[in-house]
């Protein structure tokens, strides 16, 4: 049964869609059997796989089959790309899903709905990456009551982690009502720039927070990496020779040591 890990921090721009995309991709390129999910209405990690402007129907409707009893693993199947990677697989999101959070407002078990839709596939798969919104509602939420893992990718600046509290306290709550087996795989420190002292001083101050769950692969700042999403193309396939694309590999290799499947 393949694992699910959420890549999550409701803090915008940190690098979630950047590590999800990323990650996905190395561990694909690692023949790991891989999909990610696109759990943000802004596409970000769709679009970074070359996804733009499709017409098909993506997560949303998905969900919304799951809601209305109509979900079936044909369905499901029939909404899942290929991508560029032979191992990696994505289901896709569009601004449609904004709207779910306001759908499932009064519905039962809201929680669980990505959790009932992942559960029809979970074996096709090693890994099932997902990426999420900058924020802690009910995508969030649905994003930790599926997990088994949770990635926090912690941007290397000023404010690093502020709304880290109320993130924890989001998973103890998931922990303590709807998922009591989510543990943290790690913090991932990202746009680590070694000229800068604020930089180093991050490090220390993730490491004091997080203690040994603090991944020992740094990734640091790399135009290529900035650059790739708009050819639509993981770092891999971009340039697979820049330090962004060593990086994500090391992560990859460090990620499946503590995540053996
Ligand atoms: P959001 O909260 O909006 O979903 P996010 O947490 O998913 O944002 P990303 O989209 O991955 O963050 O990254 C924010 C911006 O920083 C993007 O333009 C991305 O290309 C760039 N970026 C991310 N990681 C790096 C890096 N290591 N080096 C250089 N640029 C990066
Ligand atoms: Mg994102």
């Amino acid at each position: 049964m393949g694992k699910i890990v959420a890549i999550c921090n409701q803090k915008g721009g940190v690098g979630k869609t950047t590590t999800a995309v990323n990650l996905a991709a190395c561990l694909g390129a690692l023949e790991k059997k891989v999909l990610l999910v696109d759990m943000d209405p802004q596409g970000n990690a769709s679009q970074g796989l070359g996804l733009i402007e499709f017409e098909d129907e993506d997560i949303y409707d998905a969900l919304t089959w799951a809601e209305n009893d109509e979900l079936t693993l044909e369905k499901l199947n029939g909404v899942i790309k290929n991508t560029e990677i032979e191992y990696l697989k994505l289901l896709p999101s569009s601004t449609d899903l904004a709207g779910i959070e306001i759908e499932l407002v009064n519905a039962e078990a809201r929680e669980q709905r990505l959790k009932t839709v992942l559960s029809l596939i979970q074996d096709d798969y090693d890994y099932i990456l997902i990426d999420t919104p900058p924020s802690l509602g009910l995508i969030t939420v649905n994003v930790l009551t599926a997990a088994q893992s949770i990635v926090i990718p912690i941007q290397c600046e000023y404010y690093a982690l502020q709304g880290l509290a109320e993130l924890l306290n989001t998973i103890r709550l998931v922990q303590r009502s709807l998922n009591e087996d989510l543990i943290i795989d790690g913090a991932l420190l990202t746009m680590y720039d070694s000229r800068l002292s604020l930089s180093k001083q991050v490090v220390e101050e993730v490491q004091n927070c997080f203690s040994e769950r603090v991944f020992k692969t740094i990734i640091p700042r790399n135009v290529k990496l900035g650059e790739a999403p708009s050819f639509g193309k993981p770092i891999l396939l971009y340039d697979i020779l820049c330090v962004g694309s060593k990086k994500y590999m090391e992560l990859a290799e460090e990620f499946v040591e503590i995540n053996y499947v």
